[in-house]
């Protein structure tokens, strides 16, 4: 059975895959993106593709549609607000004639406001009276300083968590730390990493002093300085390139960042640059689904697991789900932004139900009541599948849809067009389950989704999301207690980690418009300021880039695909600066100048994040000479801020000269929180600020400028066909596209690498590059696995511990077999982010990052809208090294 069962399948793909190849002859002609000419539009891939060029981004002609499947076409009813669309207006709700609906492509996101990312949907709120943290934020224990604080720090963490930590009260050392028991968040709750920071704290190789190169660049060899020469050197030498090339010629690069990438942001404004950014792909990080969420629904949302209250279960207003999907995410090991894994087994116990979309069978896959192991890659068409299951059979909420939505019939035409039979072969998920988890799902109240990185980590990462989130909308469970609920700007203030406080101040519009994507991509700029990383990666291998500042960003090691590409690319600018706490790969191979860094312990800063605000409070004293990243900036730009030549020779915006205009961090701190009403020692004294949420703020004129009941998109309505795409010139429904490498869509390079890749999955131990030079945490896992199913293993020879080969087209690098029924016969599972600090830092091995680095296996191809890349869905093969290669 089985058997036939795979011939039917495999006929079914290579008819598929002949069909598609035969209609991609048929149908390849320059797209001429420009408006008016109409998009490509249909089903099946809707599909893009790059040329063979690597400099394919300066006209969109380059993109070439591929393959239509079945060929959709909008509905188009004329204008937006035409006749034919007003019937399906919601009733009582206005539209918004905003001035987006006036512009032409080119002009959109040219306000600050549209430029702004918004994750602070709806309007301020008042402090939630019901809390107060019981303790005082510092206070004496058996003899120690105790001081409250949380972790939302580069380097560190991005979770969050309540901590205290514990001082020496002579030295002001640290001692320890434990979990805040009186934190709403994490209820004392600390994982591996915290627990073992002090290992990170008092390290041997963690960098205490300045230092620049004593060498070239690679040996290795380094000779300490002091803040004055390292200051003034980066101030030279960054000054010199600015004033030479032009501002844009100097990038900032962060990696995770949270509480610094405002600082990143700001600094290369400071230098007159508008080009700030992660080394990542297609930003393929939670900023596919953002960008959609803040498209179309005018704000971010997120699983409502009573986290926006501080009283959490036991609010009155909140309501446990009664299911939950989790969505291509392992959160109990993850735990991704503003979540705490567990929450999802808390709400199991009070007899939610779980449905898990997810290749590999975690914890969370084994205890769901339906597990859906789709393929990698194929999210869309399972998304579309179950919206078709809820729509045929009259499942959805027609109020909710009638009232507050755009686009709801369009939508539901493309779903209909697809049969469960092409979901299930697409998938993989058998379609018995697709319509028993789309019948559990839109009939349980509440419910929601908790999403993850395989939405964002394929190329088309943004109509994944769109459909995804179709789901939880057209079910009604939008801004409900216990659905998906709106985050908002805690009490006011800013989020500062996304460039909010930047790029429109400090640099004037002709060199606003010179940040790299910004013409190409309209997406990234509205709503983000960040500069598109592929693009960047050409300007730099282009010799366009002549100066780089890395604020704790290990990018050789970690976030960047076609890694020796980024290799050698960063050997090129003419002056490199880096802030970290310790040595990487990415430092030793290419930094001039490395400064030391604090770590969340020492240093000060705020949380001003989803729905609280709290303060991150240095509770030990800093070791060896390590400055706040906040501080190292600010020192920096004093230099620039004084240099009235320099900031008259790159026009720096009348009244913009002081680009950091404080004279300590903590009255940079108290300027970020001023809109919450709080200085920033008054923060630190109440602990977390929670607001009162209001559900439903849409229905309350809560959510828009203008005070009207609906949502700040161009519609005022939930777009399920996006306005604002369609003037972008994308598919403004979502459609479905094939990974760009994989079963149909390369299948000579799938006879060669018969293995679908998942990388990127976390441990507990570390946190992405971060920690491998932690013995406690490098213990726990001690070298870099790849996770292989036992019937493949025994096909390959290969057995449990083996050092295998993971090889395709783009490079190879090795990591040691874990076997496991936890990843599918056809699949494997291998870990990112791995380099070893213990090995040799200088060139050529470079502490080993060649050795186990999965990214050179993997593109740097962003998806059609700039957003998105093909990082959890890749080909391989993997075979046993001999023991010479060891
Ligand atoms: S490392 Fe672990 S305990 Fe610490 S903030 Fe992050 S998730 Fe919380």
């Amino acid at each position: 059975m089985i058997e036939v069962m795979a011939c039917l399948l495999t006929s079914f793909l290579l008819l598929y895959s002949s069909v598609r190849n035969y209609v991609r002859q048929e149908t390849s002609s320059s797209y001429q993106g420009a408006s008016p000419t109409p998009f490509p539009s249909s089903l099946f891939s809707a599909s893009y593709q790059r040329t063979d060029s690597q400099s394919a981004y300066s006209s969109r002609d380059r993109l070439i549609p591929i393959a239509c499947f079945t060929r959709w076409q909008p509905q188009r009813g004329g204008p937006i607000g035409a006749d034919t669309r007003q019937a399906r207006r919601p009733r009582g709700v206005a539209m918004v004639e905003n001035a987006v609906a006036e512009k032409d492509r080119d002009e959109i996101g040219t306000s600050k406001e549209e430029n702004q990312f918004n994750f602070g949907a709806g309007k301020r709120q008042e402090v939630d009276p019901r809390w107060k943290h019981p303790k005082p934020f510092q206070y004496e224990e058996d003899g120690m300083v105790v001081t409250r604080t949380s972790v939302w720090s580069a380097p560190g963490c991005h979770e969050g968590c309540g901590v205290l930590v514990y001082s020496d009260k002579e030295t002001g050392k640290f001692i320890k730390c434990e979990g805040d028991p009186d934190d709403p968040y994490n209820r004392g709750a600390l994982c591996p990493r915290c627990l073992a920071f002090k290992q990170v704290e008092f390290h041997p190789d963690r960098i205490l002093h300045p230092m620049k190169r004593a060498g070239e660049r690679g040996s290795g060899q380094w000779e300490r300085i002091t803040w004055d020469e390292a200051l003034e050197t980066c101030y030279k030498e960054f000054r010199r390139i600015s004033m030479t090339y032009g501002g844009d010629s100097i990038h900032c690069l962060r990696g995770t960042a949270r509480d610094n990438q405002w600082q990143v942001g700001r600094m290369a404004n400071t230098f007159g640059s508008p080009n700030e950014y992660g080394f990542l792909s297609g930003t393929a990080c939670y900023l596919p689904r953002l960008s959609l969420m803040i498209m179309t629904y005018g704000g971010m949302l997120i699983a409502d697991f009573s986290q926006f209250s501080a009283l959490r279960y036991d609010d009155p207003e909140w309501v446990c789900p009664e299911c939950t999907i989790v969505w291509g995410c392992n959160p109990t090991i993850s735990n991704p932004d503003f979540f705490m894994g567990h929450w999802v087994t808390d709400a199991m116990k009070l007899g939610c139900k779980l449905i898990s979309v997810e290749p590999r069978v975690t914890w969370l896959a084994a205890h769901a009541d339906i597990h859906l192991q789709l393929r990698p890659g194929t999210d869309t068409g399972l998304a579309l599948g179950m919206i078709k299951v809820i729509i045929d059979e009259d499942l959805y909420d027609h109020d909710f849809v009638e009232r507050w939505t755009y686009g709801f019939d369009e939508l539901a035409e493309r779903a209909r067009e697809l049969s469960l039979d092409q979901v299930e072969a697409m998938t993989w998920v058998p379609k018995e389950k697709i319509i028993a988890a789309a019948r559990l799902f839109a009939t349980s109240k509440p419910a929601n989704v908790v999403w993850g990185l395989a939405v964002d980590m394929q190329s088309q990462g943004t109509p994944c999301a769109a459909a995804i989130a179709a789901l939880w909308t057209i079910t009604g469970n939008l801004d409900v207690p216990g659905g998906m609920c709106y985050t908002a700007s805690p009490m006011g203030v800013d989020q500062p980690s996304a460039g909010a406080w930047g790029i429109y101040d400090l640099i004037n519009e002709e060199m606003q418009k010179k940040r790299v994507g910004w013409k190409e991509f309209p997406m990234y700029r509205y709503g983000l300021t960040q500069a598109m990383p592929d693009m960047c990666l050409e300007y730099m291998e282009e010799g366009k880039v002549k100066g780089v500042w890395i604020q704790t960003s290990n990018g050789i090691a970690c976030m960047s695909c076609e890694t020796e590409r980024w290799y050698q690319a960063m050997k090129k600018p003419e002056f490199i600066a880096a802030v970290d706490i310790f040595m990487t790969p990415t430092i030793q191979s290419c930094a001039d100048i490395v400064m030391p860094v604090q770590t969340w312990a020492e240093k000060h800063s705020v949380r001003a994040h989803y729905y609280f605000l709290s303060a991150i409070t240095g509770g030990c004293a800093a070791e060896g000479e390590a400055k706040s990243d906040c501080e190292i900036n600010r020192e920096l730009a004093q230099y620039f801020d004084n240099d009235d030549e320099f900031n008259q020779a790159i026009g720096r915006p009348e009244g913009k000269q002081h680009t950091w205009p404080w004279a300590t961090e903590d009255e940079v701190y108290d300027e970020i929180v001023s809109p919450s009403g709080f200085t920033f020692h008054e923060l630190m004294e109440h602990g977390p600020v929670y607001q009162k949420y209001v559900y439903k703020k849409y229905e309350k004129g809560l959510m828009r400028p203008d005070g009207q009941p609906g949502f700040n998109t161009p519609t005022g309505r939930i777009e399920f066909y996006s306005t604002l795409f369609e003037k972008f010139g994308y598919d403004p429904l979502p459609y479905i596209e094939e990974p760009g490498i994989g079963p149909v869509t390369t299948p000579d390079l799938y006879e060669e690498y018969p293995l679908i890749m998942i990388t990127g999955a976390r441990t507990t131990s570390f946190f992405h590059s971060e920690h491998r030079q932690i013995p406690y945490l490098r213990q726990l896992t001690p070298d870099p696995w790849v996770q292989i199913h036992p019937r493949t293993a025994k096909d390959l020879n290969i057995s449990e511990g083996d050092w295998v080969w993971i090889e395709n087209h783009r490079g190879r690098c090795r990591q040691r077999a874990r076997l496991t029924f936890e990843v599918h016969e056809k699949e494997i599972a291998a870990q990112h982010g791995w380099w070893f600090p213990e090995q040799d830092g200088a060139e050529p091995n470079l502490y080993g990052f060649r050795q186990s680095n999965i990214n050179q296996l993997l593109a740097n191809k962003p998806g059609t809208t700039g957003f998105g890349a093909d990082l959890k869905c890749t080909l391989c093969k993997v075979y046993r090294c001999k023991e010479e290669e060891l």
